[in-house]
């Protein structure tokens, strides 16, 4: 019988694993604390638990880490872990260290069902989705690795935001992303407050309803364009859940998230969808003039990570700080994410397509050099 990776749960999750073996909530807690507070993976190391309970725990469970199959730092102190997940495929996560914080970019699913034209995530088409335990075993081992690594006093936290903004659409994977952010919420867990955990969707309306009422966190939807026209040929997923859709789903979630605006990304794409004209379209898509309810919203503006297969290039800087001035005079906080980690290959994604794809490592050595995703969208 395969093991219960305890991984799989939050705490009331766990609470109900341990009723069934006969334990208290306390005890779900205590193992809770040790698991994800300490990062104890070895039952019989966990000294405050009774010696049955430990005893049994070994027979019947585990924490069951993801395996490492790749760790790049970066000059800038940026670090990119590459977790095997079977089958050929491997996801991501990107730790990305600022002044007052520490950024871990997590992964929902191995590729993205939604194929967004300028994703190369997206290009790899979708394997699966990751499991609860595996999308919490990027944090688990983020937050413990760099505690030893940079030798942390206890209780100091490496990591103080998650953005759900690595490979995969996380509302395409709710049902394991939900106990994930909990776990990353609890006090007795990670212990981040709401508005430092940020999902990132493509726009799955439904499911941005439900995670307004399941577990509200910081909200960051990928626009990438102003109009139904254009955004239908950039992210598909807009031909089911049109702008005029989306944005009311926005406003809804705003009822209930920890901020009072919602992150829209949009990713400038050099003659695709970084026109003055573009720019004041979404003016006037935010502000409710088109149509749509109106938004109170920041933009991030994200200069494009290149690859071959996308055929699209990046926007050139004077582009993207004019059509970034256009929303700034229109009244919206509007920033230019960050370019981290380049040295290291570290964006959505790339990676991973490298591993499952061993062949091409001509390709491999010729393709761009990508920049990651620094996290303006979290708040300090
Ligand atoms: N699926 C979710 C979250 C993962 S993608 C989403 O789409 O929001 C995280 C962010 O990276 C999104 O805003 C996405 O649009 C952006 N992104 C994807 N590919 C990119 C690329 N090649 N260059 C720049 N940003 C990209
Ligand atoms: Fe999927 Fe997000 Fe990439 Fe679109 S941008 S293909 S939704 S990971």
């Amino acid at each position: 019988m395969e093991r219960v990776n305890l991984l799989d749960f939050d705490l009331d999750g766990l609470t109900a694993y341990c009723a069934g073996l006969g334990e208290k909530r306390f005890r779900a807690v205590q193992l809770f604390r040790w698991i994800h507070q300490k990062g104890e993976a070895r039952f019989d190391l966990m000294s405050d638990l009774a010696r049955g309970l430990r005893e049994k725990l070994a027979t019947v469970a585990d924490v069951r880490p993801l395996p490492v199959v790749g760790e790049h730092a970066s000059a800038d102190g940026t670090i990119k872990w590459l977790f095997d997940v079977g089958h050929g495929n491997a996801v991501e996560a990107v730790f990305i260290p600022e002044d007052d914080r520490g950024t871990l970019c997590v992964s929902s699913q191995a590729g993205c069902a939604v194929g967004c034209r300028f994703c190369s995530t997206g290009h790899q088409g979708f394997s699966r989705n990751l499991s609860t335990g595996e999308i919490t075993a990027q944090l688990w081992h983020a937050e413990h690795q760099l505690r030893r690594r940079l030798a942390l006093p206890a209780g100091q936290r490496a990591i103080t935001n998650v953005v759900m903004m690595g490979m995969g659409e996380p509302l395409q994977n709710y049902s394991a992303l939900v106990p994930a952010l909990r776990t990353m919420l609890d006090d007795h867990g990670y212990g981040l407050s709401r508005r430092r955990v940020t999902v990132s969707t493509s726009g799955v309306v439904p499911m941005i309803e439900r995670l307004r009422q399941d577990c509200p966190v910081a909200l960051a939807v990928s626009l990438h364009a102003p109009t139904d026209a254009l955004r239908d040929q950039l992210v598909p997923l807009n031909r089911k859940y049109p702008l005029g859709e989306l944005l009311q789903a926005c406003q809804h979630y705003l009822d209930q998230a920890p901020r009072d605006f919602i992150t829209f990304e949009y990713c400038m794409l050099d003659g695709v969808n970084d026109q003055a004209e573009h720019a004041q379209a979404l003016v006037a898509l935010v502000s409710g003039r088109a149509g749509a309810v109106r938004v109170p919203c920041k933009f991030n503006l994200i200069p494009f990570n290149p690859f071959p297969a996308s055929g699209l290039r990046r926007s050139s800087k004077e582009q993207v700080m004019s059509f970034a001035r256009i929303l700034q005079d229109a009244g919206i906080v509007t920033t230019v994410r960050k370019t981290r980690g380049e040295d290291i290959d570290a964006a959505c994604g790339q990676l991973a397509g490298e591993v499952q794809d061993r062949t091409s490592v001509q390709a491999r050595m010729t393709r761009p050099v990508i920049r990651i995703a620094s996290s303006p969208t979290s708040a300090p």
